[in-house]
């Protein structure tokens, strides 16, 4: 009998690959262990078995595994069950959804080493020098990695020379394979064994009478030792006040002992008992009819205004699944994971919180990954970011998803590009888990779905403690303009209600949706401003760096002072992000401390609660912004929120720019006033008539979703229709062109309506890659699919198009 396991890996791949099995280890192996495998020229990666079979592929010869790596099961049954639905349903590989799921601590990574040949065949005269340099240092040392062999010839390029020496048989190159992980090793001492007892200790002492310090060091390493658990190293020097070097004598005189262990990365917040809150009656109803609308087995919306307690409700449905020693699953998006929101649960659940999101290291990852699989049976809420749907559930019985509108939920790029909100609700129907899905603003789909009653619905409209709705005014600002009411890009209106707000010691908080000082310097005279070479797109002028920054592809360039087109020096800035806000703030504020908070400086792990906890604690008055400062946040003294300019917001090119518009400033303008007194908001703006910031200001979501919908019917856009994106990408147009047409042509030939394009987007090449789109909208009645399928025969016959291999297709299924 023969034996194959089918393995994934994390590879963009059609197929899965098939390895041989001996019999030993088809007993030993079974579906989503890891294993390591040899693939391409000699590389080994980490796979994950999918399936153990006794079929040998027909198309090449299956090599063996190299090895078994874990003694059961990392990835469960039902994560891969998911698995193969993002692959189906998001048109990409089993391999790229590996790799978005598992954390990378836990791919292995293979390393070239050199290794002494057993038997050399040559003779070592006629060697080069370095060659006998490497040579002889395999005498010392087993091993030799690529690295340490270009350490000891102090150059980089050593391959030639490896290879010489292989082709000479003096030595072979292996792989190799190294664990990513590393777990956290904490250096402790202990008193050496032979002095446990008080009359050795006695005798230890007297020994070291010359020695005050290290007799200090071992009296209180004695005394903190208690019932002989060894003794941090930090701890023992900070108590005794004695220091490395005494430690170091001690240990080297064998007095005392140390060692390392393990220390989880994970840091748990305290649980604080004290806590009692009693819910309101309106959110008693709302908590009530979630209820029923989980018993039906519906998924539930709860569109509740800002501030009105929904955390609240999740809480009261997270600690009933807890107390049945169950998993909750909270998805927020990615920039709302707050300090706030982690803090607020570890209150309520201690220890049973887990935090899980892309700041954190790859260690931390797989250790949060590990606590799952070693605590299965505990009830636990992890906290995550979109990728935490991936993590190895055993009883998931809850799923919430806050401000399920986020458009931060859809991955954008690499594949697989899945919503976490959708394929979060494909993940708690296969447990048969509730699912809550929560925002003050839904998105259009989620509501449609509630009204079409596919989704049960709650909502909450009151905010909790009957605090008002923040007033709002529009601010003309053509008008302030002629007028001549403008201070740099503050109204006389705006000025004055933040005068106003900080008088009575509240907080502000001015909202730009751009980061950088000005987006584009232009030049006066000949209207040059300078592009990215590799992006069509202008760079963005940054003060503090003094730089010129893409913003697609990070290239930098500093400011110049001359206009690189005509030579002038007229060149001048136009638009405006946080930084200028920030300054401008500065000096029409200077008496008050003003902090920005956007994408520049919130690149440490934690800086961004940094800032947060300066805003709380009120080191900080004026808070500037991009849409970092919109999400979630829950502030007390926040009296004031200015948008600076709405207008960028609306001038969005595509279909969900109005809703995401109406989400946006609605959730800002939920920032303030969230205690006793009402809150204010400016939204400063050219076009003060526009609906969609009518609606804004009258809070009027019913008219927005119903103008919304109106349009996307005629549209034909979601959630009536739905799309799929065809990119294609290629360093030349000509190519691009070409293989645009003849995608598109096929296309239109297979499903006869809803094909367009070949078009370029707004921003047709990025990183020197030229981009064109299809766009292929299904109708209700038409089968998703069977697009899907016809999309696929099309691609495998363009790929058999020898012109066209070199064009990449990137395929999003109900792209943003
Ligand atoms: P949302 O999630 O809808 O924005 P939150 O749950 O954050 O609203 O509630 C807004 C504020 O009201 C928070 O500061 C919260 O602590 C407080 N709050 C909400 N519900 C209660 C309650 N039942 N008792 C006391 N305070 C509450
Ligand atoms: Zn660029």
């Amino acid at each position: 009998m023969l034996y194959f396991a089918d393995v994934i890996l994390p590879l963009p791949l059609k197929r899965l690959f098939t390895y041989t099995l001996d019999e030993e280890q088809a007993n030993e192996l079974h579906k989503g262990f890891r294993v390591a495998v040899p693939f391409g020229k000699s590389k080994l990666y980490t796979g994950i078995v999918f399936k153990i079979h006794g079929k040998s592929p027909t198309a090449y010869e299956a090599k063996p595994i190299y090895s078994i790596l874990d003694d059961g099961p990392v990835v469960y049954d039902s994560q891969l069950r998911l698995w193969q639905w993002i692959s189906d349903y998001y048109m990409c590989s089993l391999g790229e959804v590996m790799r978005a799921a598992i954390p990378g601590g836990l791919l292995l990574s293979s390393e070239t080493v050199l290794i002494k040949s057993e038997s050399p065949s040559a003779d070592t005269d006629h060697l080069s020098d370095n060659e006998y340099l490497i040579y002889e240092a395999l005498g010392y040392q087993s091993q030799l990695s690529i690295e340490e062999v270009a350490d000891i010839l102090n150059k980089k390029q050593v391959l030639p020379l490896i290879s010489k020496l292989v082709d000479k048989g003096l030595v072979n190159v292996q792989e190799q394979l190294r664990e990513k992980y590393k777990p956290k090793l904490v250096r402790y001492v202990q008193l050496h064994h032979s002095y446990r007892s008080e009359h050795q200790l006695k005798e230890l002492l007297e020994l070291l009478s010359q020695a005050p310090k290290q007799r200090e060091a071992v009296l209180t390493l004695f005394q903190l030792q208690g019932d002989r658990r060894p003794v941090k190293v930090k701890t023992l020097i900070e108590t005794s006040g004695s220091s490395s070097a005494v430690i170091k004598a001690l240990i080297d005189k064998v007095v005392i002992e140390e060692l390392f262990l393990e220390h989880s990365r994970i840091v748990h917040g305290e649980k604080d008992e004290s806590v009692e809150v009693n819910l309101n009656p309106n959110q008693t109803a709302a908590l009530t009819s979630v209820k029923s609308g989980m018993e039906e087995g519906k998924i539930n919306l709860l569109h509740g205004v800002t501030s009105s307690g929904k955390t609240e409700i999740y809480i009261r449905l997270i600690e009933e699944s807890l107390e049945n020693s169950k998993q909750v699953l909270y998805l927020v998006p990615e920039i709302a994971l707050t300090t706030q929101l982690v803090k607020r649960l570890e209150k309520r659940f201690g220890k049973q919180v887990l935090v899980f999101h892309s700041k954190y290291s790859l260690n931390e990852r797989v250790e949060v990954w590990q606590n799952l699989l070693e605590n299965r049976e505990e009830g636990t809420v992890v906290i995550g970011a979109r990728s935490a749907i991936f993590l190895p559930w055993a009883h998931l019985d809850l799923i919430i998803v806050d401000e399920e509108h986020e458009v931060s939920y859809k991955q954008f790029d690499p594949a697989p590009r899945y919503h976490a909100r959708d394929t979060a609700i494909v993940l708690g129907k296969m447990f048969g888990a509730k699912i809550l899905l929560g925002s003050a603003t839904p998105s259009l789909e989620s509501y449609y779905n509630a009204q079409n009653n596919k989704y049960h619905y709650t909502a909450l409209k009151e905010r909790f403690n009957n605090v008002l709705m923040p007033e709002m005014e529009l601010v003309d600002l053509s008008d302030k303009y002629k007028r001549k009411r403008m201070t740099g890009h503050f109204s006389d209106r705006l000025i004055q209600e933040i005068q106003e707000a900080l008088d009575q010691r509240f907080q502000v908080i001015l909202f730009q949706n751009r980061r950088g000082f000005s987006p584009i310097i232009e030049c006066h005279t000949c209207g040059h401003s300078p592009q990215c070479p590799n992006c069509d797109v202008s760079l963005t002028y940054h003060q503090y760096k003094n730089q010129l920054r893409c913003h697609y592809c990070g290239f930098n360039r500093p400011v110049m002072s001359n206009c690189e087109a005509c030579g002038n020096t007229s060149l001048d800035t136009k638009g405006f992000g946080t930084e200028q806000v920030e300054e401008e703030a500065k000096t029409l504020f200077p008496n008050h401390r003003i902090a920005r908070m956007d994408l520049d400086t919130t690149r440490g792990k934690y800086s961004f609660d940094r800032i947060i906890e300066q805003f709380e604690d009120k080191d900080i008055d004026i808070l500037v912004g991009t849409q970092m400062v919109t999400k979630g946040l829950d502030f007390r003294d926040v009296k004031l929120v200015g948008v600076l300019n709405a207008d960028g917001l609306l001038n969005f090119p595509d279909f969900r720019s109005h809703e995401r518009c109406f989400q946006l400033l609605s959730q800002v303008a939920g920032r303030s006033g969230r205690t006793d007194v009402r809150g204010k908001v400016i939204i400063q703006t050219f076009n003060p008539y526009h609906s969609i910031l009518q609606q804004v200001s009258s809070n009027d979501y019913d008219t927005m979703y119903k103008q919304q919908l109106e349009d996307r019917y005629q549209f034909h856009y979601p959630p009536i229709y739905r799309i799929v994106k065809i990119s294609l990408r290629h360093r030349q147009i000509e190519r691009v062109n070409k293989a645009s047409d003849w995608f598109a042509r096929a296309l239109k030939n297979a499903l006869r309506t809803g094909v367009l394009g070949p078009e370029f987007p707004p921003i047709a090449r990025i990183r020197n890659q030229y981009h064109k789109n299809i766009l292929i909208k299904i109708a209700p009645a038409q089968s998703l699919t069977k697009t899907k399928e016809a999309i696929q025969k099309i691609e495998n016959s363009f790929l058999g198009i020898k012109d066209f291999r070199a064009v990449r297709i990137v395929i999003n299924v109900d792209s943003y």
